[in-house]
């Protein structure tokens, strides 16, 4: 196991779980601002406050260390979670819909080149990116999803658009694509998603690959699509620029299915696996009469998995990077919404959690999440699903359910990640086994709080 991976899930295991937040301090890039949100969204302490409606954000959970992220950075990052809160915040301060104010709050993230999602999103092994997405409202229990879409420019409205102006619940790339464009959205050049950093981010990540002697992955064919693709002719070779960033684009011919790998995959080495933390390291704090005290049985090698997609070979940090909100409005309802890049370097068609109900993504009347990390145990688990259902079946308190998940079963699986979570009484929980995660929250009183890091 990696001794690095153990200690993060270590420190993980340590921050978890709920809180609630005393209207302690706004959000401002100021030092003692910075610390007074920590303390506020500490994950360690029991409720405190139970909001009549708020939302909730993530822009993704990993190892985000304090030396790996420039003031400037966070500054940036903190102001963006910041006015997405008060983007979700308007829509219900003025007795909006739940959903309403989640997807105003995923847009200001999807637009953000700092989050993986939407303008930020990773790249795939190919060099393209692949965007998926969900919403879910409580109340009535309609959903929807896309997965699989490279010309869209808000994945979640495209995900709205599922929901309420078609039959279906789920529609992944060409076909969502060309639903989009029948219901008036237009599409954008795939170059509006290339951002330098993910680039370099896809070409470690290939590197470390081609080090650690893994086969020769496929590189896929140059896409066909009507809209200029993402990918490079060659591989390493960045894409062609030539689209103006956030140009909309209106393709002249229907776009063309996009061409699959030449190959199939090799299957690829083992990975290593994560192991969790040994017995000793379990929390002592914030634990719930949920958990069990048996030790925690170290997780077993995925099989069929390579190199973990997601993990920064230079910096070996995990940083999954997707966005998501769970709102409760003045009229008590739930809503849940995710949208993400996936992860660098996972291969073509390979979709997340985020877009697949009851797994990164799910809300009903009483209790809404929406899931951050590797989604392959988000989906193996159905970790929001199980949330929500641990609370209805076992009448567990939001917090421990969530908590309970997050802590126990998926550090047992090796699932690293987190999610945040509203039920229907205002609680909240942002539980998260990896050191940090990118939260936020906010309620009637209109102070956004946000928070990365599990410690002050
Ligand atoms: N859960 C996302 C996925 O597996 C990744 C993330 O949270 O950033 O696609």
């Amino acid at each position: 196991m990696s001794p690095s991976f153990s200690s993060r899930m270590h420190r993980g295991l340590l921050a978890s779980t709920a809180l609630l937040l005393a209207p302690l301090g706004c959000a401002t890039s100021s030092q003692a601002g910075a610390a007074r949100d920590e303390a506020a969204l500490r994950t360690d302490e029991p409720p405190r406050v139970k909001p009549k409606w708020g939302l909730v954000i993530h822009g993704g959970a990993g190892v985000i260390s304090r030396e790996n992220l420039t003031p400037e950075r966070e500054a940036a990052m903190r102001a963006a979670l910041t006015q997405a809160l008060q983007a979700g915040h308007a829509v219900l301060a003025k007795g909006g819909r739940s959903m309403d104010a989640v997807t105003a709050a995923i847009r200001v993230m999807e637009d953000s080149p700092y989050f993986n999602a939407g303008k930020g999103a990773v790249f795939n092994h190919d060099g393209v990116n692949e965007l998926d997405a969900a919403v879910m409202d409580g109340k009535t229990r309609m959903a929807g999803a896309v997965a699989g879409v490279h010309h869209i420019q808000n994945p979640i409205d495209l995900a709205r658009l599922v929901m309420e102006k078609s039959p279906h619940v789920m529609m992944v790339g060409d076909g969502a694509e060309a639903f989009a464009q029948s219901q008036g959205m237009p599409l954008v050049d795939a170059k509006y998603f290339y951002t330098e950093e993910r680039w370099q981010g896809l070409q470690r990540a290939l590197e470390q690959e081609k080090a650690k002697g893994a086969p020769p992955a496929e590189q896929g064919q140059p896409s066909t699509q009507g809209l200029s693709p993402a990918q490079p002719s060659a591989p390493g070779q960045p894409p062609a620029q030539g689209a103006t960033p956030g140009q909309t684009v209106t393709p002249a011919q229907p776009v063309t299915p996009a061409q699959p790998p030449a190959s199939a995959q090799p299957p690829g080495q083992p990975a290593t696996p994560a192991q969790p933390s040994s017995p000793s390291q379990l929390p002592t704090q914030g634990a719930t009469p949920t958990t069990p005290t048996q030790p925690v049985t170290p997780a077993q090698p995925q099989p069929g998995s390579s190199l973990t997609p997601g993990v920064d070979p230079i910096t070996g940090d995990h940083k999954f990077g997707t966005v998501g909100a769970v709102a409760l409005d003045m009229e008590g309802n739930l809503a849940a919404g995710t949208s993400t890049g996936g992860m660098t370097n996972k291969r073509f068609g390979r979709v997340g959690d985020a877009p697949i109900i009851g797994a990164g993504t799910y809300a009903d009347e009483r209790c809404a999440v929406s899931a951050t990390g590797h989604g392959e145990f988000f989906i193996r688990y159905t970790v929001a699903r199980d949330i929500c259902a641990r609370v209805e079946y076992q009448d567990l308190p939001l917090p421990e359910a969530a908590s309970y998940v997050i802590n126990d079963v998926l550090v047992k699986a090796g699932g690293e990640g987190g999610v945040i979570a509203m039920d229907r009484q205002g609680h909240v929980a942002m539980p998260f086994n990896s050191s940090g995660m990118y939260r936020g929250y906010i309620s009637e009183d209109g102070t956004p709080t946000v928070a990365i890091f599990q410690q002050p």
